[in-house]
């Protein structure tokens, strides 16, 4: 059985237990989040933070991002505190990594209660929660009702977006599903001055000095040719917003990998800082700034790296390492670390629909809080050396992150020539 299949039939089954089950969340700190059922739908997910926000007596604040999904559906976020320093935590970029989802409903949730701990965490703090980036990869609906399918057949959960606007034969934008749709996390924008930027435009490489500014509006009818306008991807414009606004000092990017179905209690944690190095000497060509900002945020990520791996050691399942991600200027982690922000993945591996999907959740949820509680402290993190980052987090293999760019398509004109078929299993796994 090719991997999706196998994560489809397990997501389903998951969401069907969870259903029946209404699973419970461990306690966190504060043993305030145990009444949650995991795996919200998306009407679910909303109350859940309408109703943490109703509860939170002013202290969270709840309201939609600019660009819909290409489903029609808004993106929800949450805002807690009024401090001067912003943290920004996304999760469920892909919409088949549903854990980390809930990791992020429930941290808003703590962070609105009148604990001494969350109350200095919000005096200190913006947090800046967007609990599921990919609504419609989870659960998107068609009018009718129904779920939506790919030009397979299948339904969500899956990791995509939803824009099926290249289900024909020939060129498919970068880093796409052929008839399902994008991956976001390929299309974070990095150029201050250029928020609407396509990031794969003409390839990643080259499209690091050019400059795309156009509103391209992919709910409506377009073509390849628009790719060289904009960014085609609502959703990561969303979050390119959201930095803009808030310019946090740490953005954490949450996600999942359910490829061990069996694992029982067994949860591998992966975590990295930005390693858009080379795009960031490219820059300089028009940018001066550009590597003083970079090596900025870097240096942040690796404290808040130190902070994971100090935190984690605490819980003996959660074997953390260093994720061989990448190094495409899109991705959010390289993306927002170009934008000075202390930008770090956090990667949770384990069995969903088993016991280990309540350790993932309780890893992600910890993980965060810890990260919001020392910024709280301290703005810098200074007690943090970013030298440690290394030392205490290995990685799984012994080899070091991906040096390359991660693809093994060339891209030309944004596009690659046949692009995942879809009969391929997706080979833009991880992060
Ligand atoms: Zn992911």
């Amino acid at each position: 059985m090719p991997m999706r299949k196998i994560l489809a039939a397990a997501a389903i089954a998951a969401a069907t237990l969870a259903a029946h089950a209404q699973t419970s969340v461990p306690n966190g700190p504060n043993g305030d989040n145990d009444s949650i059922a995991s795996l919200r739908t998306y009407e679910q997910m909303v109350a859940a933070l309408k109703s943490s926000v109703h509860t939170s007596g002013g202290a969270m604040r709840y309201d939609v991002l600019p660009w819909k999904s290409n489903g029609g559906r808004e993106i929800p976020y949450v805002v807690v505190g009024k401090g001067a320093t912003t943290a920004l935590i996304i999760a469920q970029q892909h919409g088949d990594e549903m854990e980390t989802s809930d990791s992020a409903v429930n941290l808003a949730r703590t962070l609105s209660n009148n604990s001494m701990a969350s109350t200095a965490i919000r005096n200190a703090l913006t947090v800046i929660i967007v609990p599921r980036v990919n609504v419609d990869g989870f659960d998107g609906r068609k009018a009718d009702g129904t779920l939506i399918t790919d030009s397979q057949g299948r339904v969500p959960p899956w990791r995509q977006n939803y824009d099926k606007t290249f289900s024909g034969a020939g060129p498919v934008p970068a880093f796409y599903q052929r008839g399902r749709g994008y991956d976001i996390n390929r299309y974070h924008a990095f150029r201050p001055e250029c928020p609407l930027d396509n990031p794969n435009f003409p390839n990643i490489t080259t499209g690091v000095v050019s400059c795309e500014n156009q509103d391209l509006d992919s709910t409506k009818p377009y073509g390849l040719a628009d790719l060289g306008k904009g960014n085609p991807v609502p959703e990561a414009k969303n979050i390119r917003w959201l930095a803009d606004k808030y310019k946090p000092a740490v953005t954490l990017d949450l996600h999942h990998q359910g490829t061990r179905v069996n694992d029982g209690k067994m949860v591998t944690a992966s975590t990295l800082w930005p390693t858009a190095d080379a795009t960031a000497q490219r820059l300089l060509a028009v940018d001066p700034k550009a590597m003083t900002r970079f090596n900025a945020g870097q240096a942040m990520a690796k404290r808040v790296v130190v902070i994971i791996a100090q935190t984690l050691a605490q819980y003996p399942y959660a074997n953390l390492s260093l994720y061989p991600g990448g190094t495409e200027p899109g991705i959010s982690r390289n993306a927002y670390g170009l934008l000075g922000s202390g930008s770090v993945l956090l990667e949770l591996r384990g069995g969903i629909g088993t016991k280990s999907g309540g350790y993932i959740q309780k890893i992600g949820y910890h993980a965060s809080y810890a990260v919001l509680h020392e910024l709280a402290r301290d703005a810098g993190l200074n007690g943090f050396d970013p030298n440690q980052a290394a030392v205490l987090v290995k990685p799984a293999n012994g080899l070091p992150p991906n040096s390359g760019q991660g693809e093994s398509e060339a891209i030309t004109a944004g596009t690659v020539p046949e692009g995942d078929s879809d009969e391929h299993d997706d080979h833009h796994l991880g992060n």
